[in-house]
């Protein structure tokens, strides 16, 4: 029996977040570095934890801080019957306040992220919030909810998800990157076959910046290939938005019916390994649904029943 909706939306929601967390305590570390430390396996558990009022759970990071703000307004903006343009709004000012003041408190979020945010709480409209040239992973890392929330109308998975990188990323590097992995969740959602999952990725992609489509078919290349994991994340350090999404890409092709190999191959890499992780893990995560989240992983994530009541209504319409 394939996952239903709502297990996948939790698969999704949970996979992204743990792989946030898994990646978070070696975002900046090189893979020598990673392996030196935690050996020659590199992480494979939550390598970092934090206590706070009497709660010991592995903190996520910004990745999960934003696409949660992303999923409250999609789902808020649809229960009210709001357009493109009152839920972009919604976002926001969503953005605004994930700025000022974070749930859990700031974790190294990106220029551009906080440059689009202040652009918006001075008043820019959010078409042309973004700096035109911001191509970093910032808005791709938040971009899953897209293809969860209109996982039964993925061309307006597709349009949104390109909307909303412009608040903070104007590139066509990370449209295309929103585009395809937008795309690519609905597409595992409707229960495509893996090969048509990372076709409808690259079309997508192909829509606003055909060099990021070329890095994706590159990617599957090396996965189909057995292209080891190390070459490939030299290449894919996944800073910028086109090489995450090649990198989620690979990681969905390697791995796409074990959710903890696909989060673990993310997290140990020299780049950006939490959004590398995170983007894996939402793509994966919908397939296996959340029968495949490894349960420890779950129980022990930050705010983990909150992020599951929160994937829960994605399948109830308000
Ligand atoms: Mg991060």
């Amino acid at each position: 029996m394939p996952p239903t909706f709502e297990d996948r939306c939790r698969g999704a929601v949970l996979g992204a977040a743990i792989g946030d967390a898994l990646g978070h305590p070696v975002e900046f570390m090189k893979i020598d570095q990673i392996r030196a430390r935690f050996g020659a396996a590199g992480v494979t558990d939550y390598a970092l934890f934090w206590e706070r009022a009497g709660q010991r759970f592995a903190p996520y990071t910004d990745d999960t801080q934003m696409a949660e703000a992303v999923l409250v307004s999609l789902l808020a903006g649809r229960d009210a019957g709001e357009d493109l343009d009152a839920t972009m709004g919604r976002m926001a000012q969503a953005f605004v306040g994930w700025a000022r003041d974070p749930q859990g408190g700031h974790r190294a979020p990106g220029n551009a992220c906080l440059a689009g945010c202040r652009a918006l709480a001075r008043g820019v409209p959010w078409r042309e919030a973004g700096a035109p040239q911001a191509g970093g992973c910032g808005s791709v890392m938040r971009a899953y909810p897209f293809g969860l929330v209109f996982a039964d109308a993925p061309e307006r998975a597709e349009a949104w998800a390109v909307a909303h990188s412009l608040l903070t990323h104007g590139d066509p590097i990370a449209q295309a990157a929103c585009a395809a992995l937008a795309r690519g969740v609905a597409a595992v959602v409707a229960d495509a076959p893996v090969a048509e999952v990372l076709t409808v990725m690259v079309q997508a992609a192909d829509r606003y910046s055909p060099p990021t489509a070329r890095m994706i078919e590159r990617a599957v290349a090396d996965a189909h290939a057995g292209t080891d994991p190390d070459v490939v994340f030299e290449r894919l350090q996944a800073w910028a938005a086109h090489e995450a999404v090649a990198a989620a890409a690979y990681l969905f092709a390697r791995h796409p019916d074990d959710l903890r190999a696909a989060l673990l191959c993310g997290a140990n890499t020299s780049g950006d390994s939490d959004s590398i992780a995170t983007l894996g893990g939402a793509l994966v995560g919908a397939r296996v649904g959340v029968q495949g989240v490894p349960e420890a992983w779950r129980v022990n994530l930050e705010r983990s029943a909150a992020l599951d009541a929160l994937a829960r209504r994605i399948g109830q319409r308000g």
